[in-house]
């Protein structure tokens, strides 16, 4: 897939309708109250950089699984007046998603002036990627902006469809990510490392795949190595094991050796008797040898000597890459190989970045993420990065 893309800084855009698809998709509590602004605070350098440079603005987002439903509860009237406080100028939002409201609103806009539509995904061709849907959209407007990374690796209307239509180009975060990410993986400053973790191995094995034709280290952590222990032929106990990704496992072990590259599997690891319940519960551990873990119990951190082994092959990096916590981290006990790895990304002076979801809720808990070169804003959308899979919301834009 092609990355260099035209942004919005390559155009004029004074008086011309942009529409912009951003990531307004926030937490809200049962009132209806934002619980967490970050997504809406992220897309501001975009909305602003726009509204300075005189475009009339039109922004539109999901939010949460109306599936193709007219439903208040997942307006995106909080956002609106959440944004209307971020930009300090009152920002509209259409009754409707491209009904007469939205075209209303739409074609009343003065320069520098922007307004929401309601949900897209109010309307059930959203997701669909419908023809009509996209077309009514791209109507609204001169010119469409991708600058949701979190849903690029959806084909649907908003995302990819309305590129069909209008000459489309990435907003600023789209651009971040793209440019960051991109050049990690076409062109990284070696050694380049990547920590993978997670529970499942079936959820990353493109991933793994793809960055063992990248990278000179690969480290594996969390629930997906004890299946990587197994192809080895050792006992993992009760741990997470997938049997059918057993000769997956050992064909990934091979394809390491024969690319020359050091592949890290746990060589201690932090057991228990059974999964901690509640998830954040007390929980009576020991540290034992990969290879010896007992029958009746499970890995469910990284132990000592993996902690240590993994940080410093991070901390002799140039760029890192990760994915995927180190152990069950949402029980404090169980915590510490994530935490190990997140201190040690500080530690380094390498690019670090860190994809969506667990590994960067983590590092942001634990404060380290100013330290971090680049968080991801897209947790399956910088995995399919990753993957070195097409990105159907990037591969719509007008190339540079
Ligand atoms: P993923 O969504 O694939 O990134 O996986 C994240 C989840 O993996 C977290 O909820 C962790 O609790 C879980 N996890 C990590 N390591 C283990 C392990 N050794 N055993 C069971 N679950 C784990």
């Amino acid at each position: 897939m092609a990355l260099n893309k035209k942004s919005i800084e390559d155009i004029d855009v004074k008086g011309k309708k942009v529409l912009a698809r951003c990531d307004f998709n926030v937490p809200l509590d049962g009132e209806g109250n934002i619980t967490d602004d970050k997504r809406i605070v992220e897309s501001l350098p975009t909305i602003k950089y726009l509204l300075g440079q005189g475009a009339k603005l039109i922004l539109c987002s999901h939010l949460g699984r109306p599936k193709g439903e007219f439903n208040m509860k997942y307006s995106l009237k909080p956002v609106a007046a959440r944004l209307s406080e971020l930009l300090g100028i009152d920002v509209p939002i259409a009754a409707d998603v491209i009904g007469e409201s939205a075209k209303a609103l739409a074609a009343n806009l003065q320069d520098g002036q922007c307004m929401l539509l309601e949900n897209l995904r109010f309307d059930i061709r959203e997701e669909k990627n419908g023809a009509d849907f996209a077309k009514a959209l791209a109507n609204m407007a001169d010119i469409f902006v991708s600058d949701a990374f979190g849903t690029v690796h959806r084909a649907h209307a908003s995302t990819a469809g309305v590129a069909a239509y209008l000459p489309a180009y990435s907003g600023l975060l789209v651009d971040k990510e793209l440019s960051i990410m991109g050049k990690a993986l076409a062109d990284p400053e070696r050694p380049f490392v990547a920590v993978l973790g997670g529970a499942k191995v079936s959820d990353k094995l493109n991933v793994i795949n793809n960055l063992l034709d990248k990278v000179d280290t690969l480290i594996i952590g969390g629930g997906m190595a004890y299946t990587f222990v197994a192809a080895k032929g050792y006992g993992i106990g009760k741990s997470l094991f997938d049997a059918e990704k057993v000769d997956y496992c050992k064909k990934m072990l091979e394809k390491a050796e024969e690319k020359g590259v050091k592949l890290l599997l746990p060589v201690d690891t932090v057991v228990a008797k059974d999964f901690p319940d509640p998830i954040d519960g007390e929980i009576e551990v020991k540290t034992v040898d990969v290879t010896a873990i007992p029958d009746d119990m499970e890995g469910l951190d990284i132990g000592e000597k993996t902690r240590a082994l993994f940080a410093d092959a991070v901390k002799s990096a140039k760029t890192v890459v990760w994915n995927g916590p180190m152990g069950v981290f949402e029980n404090p006990t169980l915590a510490k190989g994530t935490i190990a790895v997140a201190q040690a990304l500080v530690d380094s002076d390498a690019v670090t970045i860190v994809g969506g979801g667990d590994s960067a809720a983590a590092v942001e808990k634990l404060g380290f993420a100013s330290k971090i070169t680049h968080i991801s804003t897209g947790g399956g959308a910088s995995l399919e990065f990753l993957e070195g899979k097409e990105l159907p919301g990037v591969a719509c834009l007008l190339d540079k």
